[in-house]
């Protein structure tokens, strides 16, 4: 690669050099190029790959809560937490644990539990609302879920 490379940057543009190689060179240079192809293709393969990674991980996917409408707090989704949080007279209380990427509202004030029983959310723009404490708490950005979304 190294060789080829510095070849390539000397003078002629690639495909120039390929087409007045001598015909016996031919054969070799083809052979090299499809390895360089190969090589490229790997380390593009590589790169997409650890982009795709931190794309879907440390996006800064977050666990926004919302009371009354007024953002109150947000904790990264990538980070185990378990937190309480209490409506703003502390009259309720929404249990929220982040666990394994997802957020979950185990236990909650509330009369209903309707937020109890949504059950966890992890993609973007996923959210458990609590209408008796009138909170929402949703998930913010990172893993946008291609499949659902298009
Ligand atoms: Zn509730």
């Amino acid at each position: 690669m190294p060789i080829c490379g510095g070849r390539r940057n000397t003078r002629f543009p690639p495909h120039v050099g390929f087409k007045e190689a001598p015909l016996e060179k031919r054969g070799k240079n083809r052979k090299k190029r499809a390895d360089l192809l190969l090589i490229g293709a790997l380390v593009l393969l590589a790169g997409a790959l650890f982009l795709w990674q931190l794309a879907s991980r440390s996006d800064g996917a977050v666990v926004a809560v919302y009371v009354d409408g007024e953002r109150t707090a947000s904790y990264p989704l990538d980070a185990d937490t378990t937190v309480t949080l209490y409506t703003p007279d502390g009259g309720s209380y929404n249990v929220l644990v982040i666990s394994d990427g997802a957020a979950d509202v185990t236990d909650a004030g509330c009369p209903d539990k309707l937020c109890v029983h949504m059950g966890a959310i992890r993609r973007d723009g996923e959210a458990i609302i609590c209408l008796p404490n009138r909170t929402v708490i949703q998930i913010e950005g990172g893993e946008t879920s291609g499949v659902d979304v298009g």
